[in-house]
C-alpha cells in the first residue's frame, strides 16, 4: 500500500490546532499550502542585505488569503446545520464565500459595493452562483446591514468577525515558521478589516505557545492613505483607495488589530495609491510575481522601511501577498497603458524589425 498523502487542504494539516472533530464534515478546496517564494532581484536592485519572502496567497483556489478562513467558517456553519452563509465584502470575501457554498451545497449572500469590485471578483461570484445584493455604499455600511439582517434572517455570517474565519487564517503563520523553521523577524502585509493581521498574530502565539518557534515578528500593518484608520488613530467614514480590497474605514478587528501591534512591538503606516501600484509592478516586472494592488501595499511598506533603516539589515522578512493580480486586469492594463502593444503588418519582416529595434 502507498503511504503517499494527497494534500487535502489546511483543516487537514493543522486539525490538532482547529475547532473540528473526527465527524467534523470538512468543506475543503485543497487551500492553504502556498508558496514562499524569496525575492532575488528586488533586495540586489535596492542595495539592501535583507531575506525578503513573499507569501503568496494569491495562488489559493479562489485567488486570496479569504479561502484560509473560508474552509473553515463554511465548515462549521454546516456542522451548526445553517443553509445559507451572508457576507459584505470588497469582493475576494464574495469570491470565497461563493466557492465554498457552492462545495458545501448551501446558499451564499453577498452583499459588494456597487462598482467597487474588481472585475475578476465578480466574475468568479457570478460563476459561482452567489446571490449578489450590491448596495450603493460602501463595505463598512454592507457590513452594518449584514450584522443587522443575521439577526432577523437565518443567515449564517462569514466575516472575520465570524472566529472561524480567524481560526482558519492563522494556518499562514504556522505554515510560515514550518517553512522557514523560525518565525521571521518581521511580518509585513495589507491591513483593511484587520482580520488577517489579527489572525497572523493568533498563529504565532500559538506556535510560540507551544515552543515551535521561540520569537514572534514585528508586525508591520500598512494600509492605502485614503483607508488608514489606523495611522490616523480613529475610524474614517469615506475610505477611498484604488486598493479596492483595503477600501474600508471602520475595521472589525481594531482592538485585535492594535493588540498586535502593541504586543509585537509593531507599527502601522500608509502608502499612496502611486507607491502601491509601482510596488506592484516591481514585484511583476522583477521577480514575475503578480499580485493585486491591495497585495502590493505589504512591499511597498516594507521597502520604505527597509529603505530608512527602521527594518535593519540582515533582517528576514515575510510580506503576504494577499491576492492574485489577474483579480483586478483592469488596474493592471490602465497601469500599462504606455507600454500598449502596438499592432503591425503580419509578415516576417516587420516582426523581425520589431524585435531588432526592441535589442
Ligand atoms: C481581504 C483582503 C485584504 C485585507 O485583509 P483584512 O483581513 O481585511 O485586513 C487585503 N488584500 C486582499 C487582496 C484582500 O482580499
Amino acid at each position: 500500500m502507498s503511504t503517499h498523502k494527497h494534500y487535502t487542504g489546511l483543516i487537514e494539516r493543522y486539525r490538532d490546532r482547529l475547532p473540528v472533530s473526527a465527524s467534523t464534515r470538512i468543506i475543503s478546496l485543497n487551500e492553504g499550502n502556498t508558496p514562499m517564494i524569496q525575492l532575488q532581484n528586488i533586495p540586489r536592485l535596492i542595495g539592501k542585505d535583507v531575506d525578503i519572502y513573499v507569501k503568496f496567497e494569491g495562488l489559493n483556489p479562489t485567488g486570496s488569503f479569504k479561502d484560509r478562513g473560508m474552509t473553515m467558517a463554511v465548515t462549521k456553519a454546516v456542522e451548526d446545520g445553517s443553509q445559507a452563509i451572508i457576507c459584505a465584502s470588497t469582493g475576494n470575501t464574495s469570491a470565497a464565500a461563493a466557492a465554498y457554498a457552492a462545495r458545501a451545497g448551501i446558499k451564499a449572500f453577498v452583499l459588494i459595493p456597487d462598482g467597487k469590485i474588481a472585475q475578476g471578483k465578480l466574475a468568479q461570484t457570478l460563476m459561482y452562483g452567489a446571490e449578489i445584493i450590491q448596495i450603493n455604499g460602501n463595505f463598512d455600511r454592507g457590513m452594518a446591514l449584514v450584522k443587522e439582517v443575521a439577526e432577523q434572517a437565518p443567515v449564517t455570517i462569514v466575516n472575520s468577525i465570524n472566529p472561524f474565519r480567524i481560526d482558519g487564517q492563522k494556518t499562514a503563520a504556522f505554515e510560515i515558521v514550518d517553512d522557514l523553521g523560525s518565525a521571521p523577524d518581521y511580518h509585513c502585509l495589507p491591513v483593511g478589516n484587520a482580520g488577517n493581521i489579527t489572525a497572523y498574530w493568533k498563529g504565532y502565539t500559538e506556535y510560540a505557545t507551544s515552543r515551535v518557534c521561540s520569537t514572534r515578528p514585528v508586525m508591520c500593518g500598512y494600509q492605502a492613505a485614503g483607508a488608514a484608520p489606523f495611522v490616523a488613530g480613529h475610524m474614517i467614514d469615506e475610505p477611498e483607495t484604488i486598493a479596492t480590497a483595503i477600501r474600508i474605514g471602520h475595521p472589525q478587528s481594531w482592538d485585535f488589530a492594535w493588540a498586535a501591534q502593541k504586543e509585537s512591538g509593531g507599527w502601522f503606516d500608509k502608502f499612496a495609491d502611486e507607491q502601491i501600484l509601482a510596488a506592484q509592478k516591481m514585484l511583476s516586472q522583477y521577480e514575475g510575481i503578480f499580485c493585486e494592488p491591495a497585495s502590493a501595499t505589504s512591499l511597498a511598506g516594507a521597502l520604505q522601511d527597509i529603505g530608512s533603516g527602521k527594518i535593519p539589515e540582515g533582517s528576514k522578512i515575510v510580506c503576504t501577498l494577499t491576492g492574485n493580480g489577474l483579480k483586478d486586469p483592469d488596474t493592471a492594463i490602465a497601469q500599462c497603458s504606455a507600454a500598449h502593444p502596438v499592432t503591425i503588418e503580419a509578415s516576417l519582416d516587420a516582426v523581425k524589425r520589431a524585435i531588432l529595434d526592441c535589442l
